[in-house]
C-alpha cells in the first residue's frame, strides 16, 4: 500500500495493461515517464508509475476494471497544458492519456454539432468545419494543443467566452467511463434532438478536473461564424486607465466578443517575439473585438473609441482587415510563449474579481510585485474580470520560489476578499487546494464530495485535486518541498 492507501503497481499489472492495449501503448520506463512528471504548472513535479495510451472506449473500460481490482489511482490526461497541476501524479498511479483518441467522428452541419474523441485538439474542430461557415466557440489560448477532454475537465474559457460562454455552454453530451469501468452517456446523444430525457446530468462532470471518470467522446455545439468583426486596440499610458475603460465598456451595455488586456511588460515581450507593431512604451493595451451583423458594428466601435478616449487613451487603432485581426489574435494567444524572453520560469495565476474592482486589483498586483521583488506582467480576459498575473521566477533559486508562493497567495486572497474567486478557468488542481476552504463553507465542500462519491465512491480518480484534506489523499509532500 502507498501512504495514501492505494496499492503499488507491479510488473504483472504493467504486463496486463500491455495485453489489453498493446505493448506500444504502455509507458513504464523511468526516463520516458519524466515527460509526464508535470503539466504547465511546473512548481511541483512527480512522474506517474505507468502511462497507458488507449485507442478505444472499450480499452479504457478494461484498464479501469483492472485499476479497480488492484486499488490503483487513475489520472486522466489530455495534452497536459493545465496551469494548476490538475494532472500531477501526486503519489504516482496510472496516468491514462487520451492523445491517441483524436478523431473527429462526424460533423452534422444541419444540426450544427460534431462528435469528437476526447483527445481531439480544440482548434482541429474549427479547422474541420470552417468551410461550412461554422466554428467551435470556446477558444483557450492553448487551443492549438489542448484537448476537448481537458477542456471539459477544467470547463475552459478563452478570450471569446465573454460573449459566447465557456465549455459547458458548448458541450451537448459526452461518453464517460466511470472509475469502475462502467460506460455511460450524459446529456444529449448524437442520435437525439437537444432535449435530455430524465435527469440532466450533463453538467456534473464538466469542470470536475478528471475526478468523475474518463470522457471518451463528446458531442459539441458548432456556432455560425459572425458576419463581421471590428477589432480595436486601445493604447493607454497606465493600467489604471485601461482597467477603468474595461469597467465602463461593460457598464455601457456593450457585449464585445472579446475584451483583453496586456500590460507593458507583456506587450514588450510579445513585440520582441512576434513584431506586430504594438507600442512598447504604453502602460497597457486593450484588445476589444466586436462581432455580429455588419450594420451595427460602426456604432458600437464609435462608442468603444469614445470610452477609451474619455479614459485618456493615447490612441485607438482599428485592425485594417482580417489578416491584421488574425495577427493580433495570434500575438495575444501566444503571449505566454513570449515569457521565455523575460524569465526561465513563471507561475500563471487565474483569479477573478468583479469587473468594477479591476482597477484596484491591478494596483494591488503591482504593489505585491514591488513587495516580493518579482516582476508580475499581466495578460488577461479583462472583460470577464479574469486575471492572469504571471509571476516570474527562477526555480533554481529557492528564495524566488518562496516569494512566488507568497505573491500567489496574497493575490488569490485579495480576489476572495473582493468578492471574486481563485479560479476563472484553469481549475483548482493541486495548486489551489488550500484556498477551497477559504472560498467555500464546510457544507459546500461536503455537498461537492457527495456528488463526487456518486461517480467515484472509492475516490481513486485523480486524487489529491481540488478538495482539501481528502481522506484518501493524506498529506501532500510536494508543495512543502517547493516552499521549504
Ligand atoms: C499557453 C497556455 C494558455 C492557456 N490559455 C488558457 C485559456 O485561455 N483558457 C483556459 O481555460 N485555459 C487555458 N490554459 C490552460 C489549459 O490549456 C486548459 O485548462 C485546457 O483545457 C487543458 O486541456 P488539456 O488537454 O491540456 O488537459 P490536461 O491538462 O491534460 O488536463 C486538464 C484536466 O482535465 C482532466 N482531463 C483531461 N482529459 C480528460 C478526459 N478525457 N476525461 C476526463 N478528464 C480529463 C485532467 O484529469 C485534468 O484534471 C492555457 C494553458 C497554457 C499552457
Amino acid at each position: 500500500m502507498t501512504s495514501a492507501g492505494f496499492s503499488q503497481i507491479s510488473p504483472s499489472i504493467v504486463a496486463e495493461f500491455q495485453s489489453l492495449v498493446g505493448a506500444d501503448n504502455v509507458i513504464s520506463g523511468s526516463a520516458e515517464l519524466l515527460v509526464y512528471e508535470c503539466d504547465a504548472y511546473t512548481l511541483e513535479k512527480r512522474p506517474p508509475q505507468v502511462v497507458v495510451l488507449p485507442r478505444t472506449t472499450d480499452e479504457i473500460s478494461a484498464v479501469l476494471k483492472v485499476c479497480r481490482r488492484e486499488n490503483l489511482p487513475i489520472i486522466p490526461r489530455g495534452a497536459g497544458t493545465s496551469l494548476s497541476g490538475t494532472v500531477l501524479a501526486v503519489t504516482g498511479g496510472v496516468l491514462i492519456a487520451l492523445t491517441r483518441m483524436t478523431r473527429i467522428l462526424s460533423v452534422d452541419v444541419r444540426n450544427r454539432r460534431a462528435l469528437v474523441e476526447a483527445g481531439c485538439v480544440n482548434a482541429w474542430i474549427t479547422n474541420a468545419v470552417k468551410s461550412h461557415g461554422l466554428y467551435y466557440a470556446p477558444d483557450p489560448s492553448s487551443q492549438m494543443a489542448c484537448t476537448i477532454g481537458g477542456n471539459i475537465g477544467t470547463n475552459s474559457g478563452g478570450p471569446h467566452t465573454l460573449k459566447y460562454g465557456v465549455t459547458t455552454n458548448h458541450i451537448l453530451g459526452y461518453e464517460l467511463v466511470l472509475p469502475d469501468g462502467e460506460v455511460l452517456w450524459l446529456g444529449t446523444t448524437p442520435e437525439c434532438g437537444e432535449d435530455v430525457r430524465g435527469l440532466d446530468l450533463r453538467g456534473a462532470a464538466i469542470g470536475s478536473e478528471g475526478m468523475f471518470g474518463i470522457v471518451t467522446r463528446a458531442l459539441v455545439r458548432l456556432t455560425p461564424v459572425p458576419q463581421a468583426f471590428k477589432t480595436l486596440l486601445g493604447i493607454f499610458e497606465t493600467v489604471d486607465d485601461a482597467s477603468q475603460t474595461v469597467s465602463e465598456i461593460i457598464r455601457s451595455g456593450l457585449v464585445p466578443g472579446a475584451l483583453e488586456m496586456m500590460d507593458q511588460l507583456i506587450t514588450q515581450a510579445v513585440e520582441k517575439a512576434y513584431r506586430f507593431g504594438f507600442p512598447t512604451d504604453a502602460g497597457a493595451v486593450l484588445i476589444v473585438e466586436l462581432d455580429g451583423l455588419a450594420p451595427g458594428l460602426e456604432r458600437q466601435a464609435a462608442l468603444v473609441m469614445e470610452l477609451c478616449r474619455a479614459n485618456r487613451a493615447r490612441e485607438v487603432r482599428v485592425a485594417r482587415d482580417d489578416i491584421e485581426r488574425l495577427e493580433i489574435w495570434k500575438c495575444r494567444k501566444r503571449a505566454f510563449g513570449a515569457i521565455g524572453r523575460l524569465s526561465p520560469n513563471f507561475l500563471t495565476q487565474d483569479g477573478v474579481v468583479p469587473r468594477s474592482r479591476l482597477p484596484e486589483m491591478m494596483r494591488f498586483i503591482q504593489e505585491v510585485s514591488r513587495r516580493v521583488e518579482l516582476r508580475i506582467p499581466n495578460v488577461f480576459h479583462a472583460g470577464d474580470g479574469n486575471l492572469h498575473p504571471l509571476i516570474l521566477y527562477d526555480e533554481r533559486d529557492p528564495d524566488q520560489v518562496r516569494r512566488t508562493l507568497v505573491a500567489s497567495e496574497e493575490i488569490l486572497n485579495r480576489c476572495i476578499e473582493l468578492g471574486g474567486s481563485v479560479s476563472g478557468e484553469h481549475g483548482i488542481g493541486i495548486e489551489k487546494v488550500d484556498f477551497m476552504a477559504k472560498q467555500f463553507t464546510e457544507d459546500d465542500l461536503e455537498a461537492m464530495q457527495v456528488l463526487r462519491r456518486a461517480f467515484d465512491p472509492e475516490l481513486r480518480c485523480n486524487p489529491h485535486k481540488m478538495f482539501p484534506g481528502s481522506k484518501r489523499c493524506g498529506d501532500i509532500p510536494l508543495r512543502k518541498q517547493a516552499a521549504a
